[in-house]
């Protein structure tokens, strides 16, 4: 299997999708006594649609409750703002206000 696993989020350890048998996937953590997943395993039956579903699921963290998910874009935009600013006193561009009005909203969360 070369879909990419993240590591556990508790301990670190790597992942593979294993195959079982002619009708399984699993993700399996390893023995490490200390991690709360210690042993833990997921299933899903074998088939293109399950592995993208498996992958996925595994990838899938939460955001921790003091945080929040921006997008990629939406953060440069407005941190290029904070840099032109500081450096050359530039007044925004009513498309900066927006950026920096929907980051704060995001914030306000
Ligand atoms: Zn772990």
């Amino acid at each position: 299997m070369t879909e990419q696993l993240k590591p556990c989020p508790f301990c670190g350890a790597k992942h593979q999708v294993e195959t079982v048998a002619r009708d399984w996937y699993r993700i399996r953590h390893p023995e490490v006594e200390e991690c709360p997943l210690n042993e833990w395993e997921i299933t899903y039956p074998q088939s293109a649609d399950q592995l993208k579903y498996l992958v996925n699921d595994w990838n899938r963290r939460a955001i921790p409750a003091d945080q929040v998910l921006v997008p990629r874009e939406l953060l440069q935009v407005v941190f290029e703002l904070a840099v032109e600013r500081l450096q050359y006193q530039i007044k925004p561009s009513p498309s900066d206000e927006a950026a920096v009005a929907e980051l704060r909203a995001l914030l306000q969360r």
